[in-house]
């Protein structure tokens, strides 16, 4: 089966889409007979450089030439479409045979072409040649024997040998336009008789990158996999592609502004679920945000917006950076979409060297749990952050203590029983916040490796951070009895 690219192939002058300024030259001068010996066609893979070469082997070997379009109905034209023309070789100087191929153009480019009325040879890759195949190429150059044409194509013209360029007439392809590719891929979709949404298109075109080949192999791998009344959705190009749809990232972007954590972790879990390929999803996040900053910029240049364009551009620049070395390469995103729902965001050299989650949860805190009410007063003035932090978050605690204790209940009551004694208090000192407890036995259960797990999860769940506490035991006065008896049917539960 024929690849739509070579299927798809310009086959005269005239098919060659966006590389008008080589085309009028080379038409020109097959019309007027006036041929060099020797073209060097350099430019990005896929612009076209040996549909190039191979139009002009006709043209110069055409037997019912038209305004210097070959007639691809002619002897000679139809035997270069179907690759047996003797006269037409084509060398691949990438290949290992490339230098056998050299060697034996040196002993053959003397001989007159066979059926042809010039032999016509094309070295493709051919910066690829070695020191000794170039010193042959080049004194063929030097002197050309009659009725023979070189062609040359490279993607990497810097590294071929200024002797030859200079003996050469030099063509630089460009790589094509939105608007040429638009226009190719189109006539092929006709061509097979297909259809497709102008959105989907829009996306082979970007995915070209300006090469014919590559948006061509795109739109072939499309349509192979669908039926052939089906048109072709934008969906279909995206899941080949491995992209994240255009909606989705235009809806993470729009969390994003909009300070939405939570919907954004939930898109990007989406992402990851559908397989899709998270430097392409940072890639069109990045252009999306590009598209729409110059946009704001151009009209209306709300500053306080521009600023937050910047900011999600620097996150993902450092995350798409970061995920290449990354062992969780998610890691990088989850990051980017946290500092940019934070006020503050996190360092991510110093901020992740300890206790990650729950120095990340207590900023989170810090930003979006509203002022505490019922705090109790300072007695001592401490610039101490951390001492500070243990107040506020008794303060915190005490709050939700409530909750925490009905939460306990489902790991067993006699926790909820403890914790109910339990009073609070900041370790301004220590920075830890200590719970007064009645007994050794409490004190023992409540520091204990199972309670604290428990322990840290509820109050994570509740209060949106854990908590670094000791137990001190203190005896309220005059409750004693009441303890005691609570601490004895919480010693023949645990016993
Ligand atoms: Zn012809």
């Amino acid at each position: 089966m024929l690849t739509v690219y070579r299927k798809y192939r310009a086959k005269n002058f005239s098919q060659i889409i966006g590389q008008d300024h080589v085309v009028s030259v080379l038409k020109q001068a097959v019309h007027d007979g006036k041929i060099s010996h020797a073209y060097l066609f350099s430019g990005p893979r896929g612009t076209g450089k040996t549909s190039m070469a191979r139009i002009l082997a006709k043209a110069v070997n055409c037997l019912e030439l038209k305004d210097g379009e070959p007639c691809n109905k002619c002897h000679n034209c139809k035997a270069i479409n179907k690759g047996n023309f003797l006269d037409l070789i084509e060398i691949d100087a990438a290949s290992n045979r490339g230098i056998d191929e050299i060697r034996e153009l040196k002993n053959n480019v003397g001989f007159l072409p066979v059926e042809g009325k010039h032999k016509v040879y094309i070295i493709d890759e051919v910066h690829m040649l070695t020191e000794p195949a170039f010193n042959a190429l080049l004194k063929t150059i030097e002197e050309p024997p009659q009725k023979v044409l070189f062609i040359l194509a490279t993607t990497e013209p810097q590294k071929i040998p200024l002797t030859i360029i200079s003996r050469t007439q030099r063509f630089d392809f460009k790589l094509a336009d939105e608007n040429a590719l638009l226009k190719k891929l189109k006539k092929i979709i006709e061509s097979e008789k297909r259809t497709i949404a102008p959105a989907a298109l829009e996306i082979i075109v970007k995915a070209g990158r300006g090469s014919f080949r590559d948006a061509e192999t795109v739109l072939e791998k499309v349509i192979s996999g669908l039926n052939f009344e089906q048109e072709i959705a934008q969906g279909d190009v995206e899941n080949i592609l491995g992209l994240a749809s255009q909606d989705l990232v235009k809806s993470f972007i729009e969390l994003l502004l909009k300070g939405d954590r939570e919907k954004s972790f939930e898109i990007l879990a989406r992402v990851e679920e559908g397989g899709v390929n998270l430097s392409y999803f940072i890639k069109e996040i990045l252009e999306e945000v590009r598209l729409q900053m110059m946009s704001e910029i151009k009209t209306a240049g709300n500053s306080e917006n521009i600023k937050k364009y910047l900011k999600i551009v620097k996150e993902f620049n450092t995350a798409s950076i970061e995920m290449r070395t990354s062992l969780i390469p998610i890691l990088s995103i989850e990051v980017a979409i946290t500092n940019l729902t934070l006020d503050k965001p996190i360092t991510r050299s110093s901020g992740l060297k300890e206790k990650p989650i729950v120095k990340m949860v207590e900023k989170v805190k810090d930003e979006f749990v509203e002022p505490i009410s019922n705090m109790p007063k300072q007695e001592k003035q401490s610039n101490n952050n951390v001492n500070q932090d243990a107040e506020k978050q008794v303060a915190v605690l005490n709050e939700h203590w409530k909750s925490i204790l009905n939460a306990a209940k489902k790991y067993n009551h006699f926790l909820t029983a403890i914790l109910a004694k339990v009073q609070l208090e900041a370790d301004l000192d220590a920075g830890v916040i200590v719970f007064k407890v009645g007994s050794t036995f409490h004190k023992k259960r409540l520091e204990s490796k199972e309670t604290r797990k428990i322990l840290s999860g509820l109050f994570i769940e509740n209060c949106g951070f854990d908590v670094d506490y000791k137990c001190v035991i203190e005896v309220a006065k005059g409750k004693d009895k009441e303890d005691k008896s609570n601490s004895k049917l919480v010693e023949e539960f645990f016993s």
